[in-house]
């Protein structure tokens, strides 16, 4: 039995499933997961020693890699006056300056620890600022675990095939409605039957958690004044995309100027950081300005906002985002052409450093398509790739990710292995 079998079997004595995350049980992909004890750059040691190159990145947090020594020089300062007051300190400025900089949508920001409080909040900021009850979202998007917002979520919900959680009473999900990414007309038939009850329309910009999918031309921009028609909140959830696609996310791409926008993820650098932001006329409903209560004993804290400041500082170096953006389209390309070359079915969705290999189907443009994967190849090739020292998310809806800390020589080691996998696949 591996050192990570030992501790897997220990910890689901005292933990739920032995994980603190449902998809780390890597249930999805079988066998039992690895437990990791460092990472340095874009790899990771486990518990026995093996060193993979790291796709997992933390999911998404360390765009910048692992122990950046930049980000734990400055920790270390830090942590010597105390990690937590509970009153405010002068680098949540910093931090705050920062993301109004980077994201121009984002007049006034709050900072939560998680980016399910950052979408939880802007819900009921919404809520407050319109007076009005319901939201929309899409199917396959994930916005964390709030109760609401656990419909049709994607990700861990969708790779163990229970789409709504129990222990949702259905008075809550009822304010829930579910409209199909990358089609305005599910979106324009909700508003039109109801045109004043809707508060705010919810989305990932860029949806990472069931698999990557991007959207259509005209999307987001058709979303952007529908909503403004109707007079509903559109909140952009970049949890997974801002300061990750581009210095100001899918919105800067994109050219769309939501109301509220969510972070976390890669503004926290792998410590518990989440924010929601925008417009200051819906931010000053909230307390202690206006009506709508949010709060946090960690929320803002010296440790998380430092490793937040110092790798934004690395993102945002000249050329880092192309850097990245070159990384992705040269594994992306590389990975297409190694499925060329076998007589397997299967696509590669990427945009910058984010990417999913779908297998089975072709293309993946919503969560209907993303949801006829063949998720038996998948685990074979999450396997094998695993075995092959390359650690990648352990579902196929998820996205992975590559870092500042990847380079050329590491994509092409793992397009080599890729290489060799699949043809293992096809065979
Ligand atoms: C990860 C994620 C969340 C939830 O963030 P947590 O910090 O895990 O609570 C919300 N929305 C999106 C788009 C995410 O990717």
């Amino acid at each position: 039995m591996s050192t990570s079998q030992k501790l897997f079997h220990e910890a689901q004595k005292y933990i739920p499933g032995g994980v603190n995350s449902p998809v780390r049980a890597w249930r999805a992909v079988g066998g039992d997961p690895l437990f990791i004890n460092r990472g340095k750059g874009c790899r990771v040691t486990d518990a026995d020693g093996r060193e993979y190159i790291d796709y997992v990145s933390s999911w998404g947090p360390l765009i910048a890699g692992h122990a950046h020594p930049q980000v734990v020089g400055a920790l270390e300062r830090v942590v010597k006056n105390g990690t937590s007051f509970g009153a405010p300190t002068a680098k949540e400025i910093e931090l705050a300056k920062t993301l109004t900089q980077t994201i121009p949508s984002i007049e006034k920001v709050r900072l939560t620890s998680s980016g399910t409080e950052a979408t939880m909040t802007a819900l009921r900021l919404a809520r407050g600022y319109t007076g009005r009850a319901k939201i929309i979202k899409f199917s396959g998007c994930y916005h964390g675990h709030t109760d609401a917002l656990l419909v049709r979520a994607g990700s861990g919900a969708l790779t163990f095939s229970t789409p709504d959680s129990q222990g949702v009473p259905e008075a809550f999900s009822s304010m829930t409605l579910v409209a199909e990414y990358n089609s305005l007309s599910s979106v324009r038939a909700y508003l039109e039957a109801d045109p004043e009850g809707v508060a705010a329309v919810i989305l990932e910009p860029v949806p990472g958690n069931m698999g990557l999918v991007p959207p259509e031309q005209g999307f987001l921009e058709g979303l952007r004044e529908l909503t403004r028609e109707f007079g509903v909140v559109l909140i952009f959830d970049e949890v997974m995309t801002g300061c990750r696609l581009a210095r100001g996310g899918a919105q800067e791409i994109y050219h769309i100027d939501p109301d509220l926008t969510c972070l976390g993820k890669v503004v926290g650098g792998g410590l518990p950081l989440a924010a929601v932001g925008g417009k200051a006329a819906i931010m000053d409903v909230l307390a202690p300005l206006g009506g709508v209560y949010q709060a946090g004993t960690l929320s803002g804290n010296p440790l998380a906002v430092t490793a937040g400041i110092e790798t934004l500082k690395l993102a945002h170096a000249a050329g880092a985002y192309e850097r990245l953006n070159m990384l992705g389209d040269m594994l992306a390309e590389g990975l297409r052409t190694a499925i060329r070359e076998t007589d397997i079915k299967a696509c590669v969705n990427q945009i910058g450093s984010m990417f999913t290999i779908f297998f089975g189907v072709d293309p993946v443009r919503d969560y209907e398509s993303a949801t006829q994967s063949d998720t038996e190849t998948f685990a074979r090739y999450f396997r094998g790739m695993s075995e092959q020292g390359i650690y990648l998310p352990p579902s196929q809806f998820e996205s992975a990710f590559i870092s500042l800390a990847h380079g050329e020589d590491e994509i092409q080691e793992t397009l080599r292995a890729a290489r060799s996998v699949l043809q293992n696949l096809g065979s």
